[in-house]
C-alpha cells in the first residue's frame, strides 16, 4: 500500500506574502494522516521551510539540474534544494517538457540526480488532447514512464503524477474511468520493472483542475493514492479541504 501525499505546485506564483498561506495550511492541519507538500517557487524555498520547520508541511522544488554544479546560468542543483530545506522536487512537469523541452532523457538525468541527495522525485506524466483523441494514451504514458524514471527508483525515493495535459489549469477532469484505466497501467508498469514491494509502495499522485469539490471522487479511484494541485493550492482555504478528501 503506497502512502498518502497533498502536494501543491505553486508554479511561478508567490512572493513572501504568500508564506501566510503555509501558516495558515499549518495551523489547520497540526497532525495529518497523510503527506502534504508544497512547492513554492524557488525563491522562497529556504524562507518557507524555515517557516514550516516545525510543522507537518514539507517543502520542494519544482525542478533541478541533473548536474551537481558548473556553469548553468540560472540553474538550480539538486544539492543546492536540500540546502535551501526541500525534501522533495517535481521532475519532468508538462510545463518543463514544453516550456524548456525537457526530454524524458532529461527528466531521467534530473531523478537520478535529486535521488543521489535524498530528494524525494515526483515524476510527472501526461498525454496531450490530441495524443488522447488518437487513442494514444497509454503509449504515450508506458513510454514517459519507461525513459523518465531512473533504475535506482523505490518506494520511499519516487511519487508518479498522472497529470493530462488537457485537465490542468482548465477545469476539465478525466472521467474517474479514464483515470482508473491510466493508473491502474502505471501500477502495473511500475510493479513489473520495480517489483511488488517498491512498485507497488510508490505513490500514485492524479494531477489537473483537483477543486475541494471533485477531490473525493478522484480519491475513491483505485490506485489514487493523491494530488498534485496547481491553482487550488495556492490559498489554504482551498487547499485545505483538498487535504482532509483524501
Ligand atoms: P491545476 O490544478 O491548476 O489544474 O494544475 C495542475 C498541475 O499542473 C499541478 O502540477
Amino acid at each position: 500500500q503506497a502512502r498518502k501525499l497533498a502536494a501543491g505546485n505553486w508554479k511561478m506564483n508567490g512572493t513572501r506574502a504568500a508564506l501566510a498561506e503555509l501558516e495558515a495550511l499549518a495551523r489547520a492541519h497540526p497532525n495529518p494522516s497523510v503527506g502534504i507538500l508544497i512547492c513554492p517557487p524557488a525563491t522562497l524555498i529556504q524562507t518557507a521551510s524555515a517557516a514550516m520547520a516545525d510543522t507537518p508541511v514539507e517543502i520542494g522544488g519544482q525542478d533541478c539540474h541533473a548536474e551537481p554544479s558548473g556553469t548553468h546560468t540560472g540553474d538550480i542543483s539538486a544539492e543546492m534544494l536540500v540546502d535551501a530545506g526541500a525534501t522533495s522536487v517535481i521532475l519532468g512537469h508538462s510545463e518543463r517538457r514544453e516550456d524548456h523541452e525537457e526530454s524524458s532523457e532529461d527528466v531521467r538525468a534530473k531523478a537520478k540526480a535529486a535521488q543521489a541527495v535524498g530528494l524525494v522525485t515526483i515524476i510527472c506524466l501526461g498525454e496531450s488532447l490530441a495524443q488522447r483523441e488518437a487513442n494514444n494514451t497509454l503509449d504515450i504514458i508506458g513510454g514517459q514512464l519507461a525513459a523518465s524514471l531512473p533504475d535506482s527508483c523505490c518506494a520511499t525515493n519516487t511519487v508518479v503524477a498522472y497529470e493530462p495535459i488537457w485537465a490542468i489549469g482548465t477545469g476539465k477532469v478525466p472521467t474517474t474511468a479514464q483515470i482508473d484505466e491510466v493508473h491502474d497501467f502505471i501500477r502495473t508498469r511500475l510493479i513489473q520493472r520495480f517489483g511488488e514491494a517498491e512498485g507497488g509502495g510508490i505513490p500514485l499522485l492524479y494531477g489537473g483542475s483537483v477543486k475541494p469539490g471533485n477531490a473525493a471522487e478522484i480519491f475513491a479511484t483505485d490506485n489514487v493514492d493523491g494530488a498534485l494541485v496547481g491553482g487550488a493550492s495556492l490559498k489554504a482555504e482551498d487547499f485545505s479541504p483538498i487535504i482532509t478528501a483524501l
